[in-house]
């Protein structure tokens, strides 16, 4: 997200070159998350190698959807509640988490509840 600084709170100059930049960034980005010109490149054919990664907060999605009687209600969409008690409580939500696992969490979150 970009705040503009200017006095009337629009976008400033900077804020547009950084909008735009991230917008073609995203856009030469492959499904699979590399820039189409290292994956897609057929010189790159046969230098990729598969290692699986473990998104836990994936798993326990996954694990509360797996259940015989789970049945979602119309438009719902989970979110990763990340609960971890030495770091408080933080919603993840559906756009990520506020405070990655290893972070420090201690200026942004109240750890004493
Ligand atoms: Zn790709």
């Amino acid at each position: 997200m970009f705040v503009g600084r200017d006095a009337d709170g629009s976008w400033t100059e900077k804020d547009r070159i950084l909008a735009v930049a991230l917008t073609r960034y995203e856009e030469s980005l492959c499904s699979c998350g590399y820039p189409r010109h290292i994956c897609q490149d057929p010189d790159n054919d046969g230098y990729f190698e598969v290692e699986p990664v473990v998104c836990y907060a994936q798993a326990a999605i996954d694990e509360h959807t797996s259940g015989t009687d789970y049945k979602p209600e119309p438009g719902e969409r989970l979110g990763a509640i990340y609960a971890r008690e030495t770091l408080g409580h933080v919603d993840a939500g559906l756009n990520g988490p506020v405070v990655a696992p290893g972070d420090d969490a201690s200026d942004v979150l109240d750890v004493s509840a």
